[in-house]
């Protein structure tokens, strides 16, 4: 199973992935298997199979929004195990499915959501 790292920074569950996951995609909300979906040879992303978004074919905003959410959230296990923080909900606007995808993982991780 391919593991991606984005800008170098792992998120809080990158050693404990199962190759068996179902990840909501951040555009369109719709999982997708993390083992199975290909990456984009670009930005190492990998390129959800229902609205074809990667990294590199969002715009400046949704990429610059998606890497406030990812290092805040995905990367901070302080943050990941708090959960999302309604003052953050207007960057909601550019990803509008991140919560579901952070929350997809902090119930793998046996976290009440
Ligand atoms: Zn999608
Ligand atoms: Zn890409």
């Amino acid at each position: 199973m391919k593991r991606y790292t984005w800008g170098g920074m792992p998120c809080v569950r990158f050693d404990k992935l199962l190759a068996t996951e179902e990840h909501p995609c951040y555009y369109c909300g719709k999982p997708f298997s993390i083992d199975t979906t290909i990456a984009c040879s670009k930005c190492g992303f990998m390129i959800c199979p229902n609205c074809k978004k990667c990294v590199c074919n969002t715009s400046k905003l949704e990429q610059t929004t998606l890497a406030v959410l990812r290092d805040n959230y995905c990367c901070d296990p302080s943050n990941f195990s708090r959960g999302f923080d309604e003052s953050d909900k207007e960057y909601l606007i550019s990803v509008p499915h991140f919560v579901d995808a952070l929350n997809y993982c902090r119930k793998q991780e046996g976290i009440n959501v």
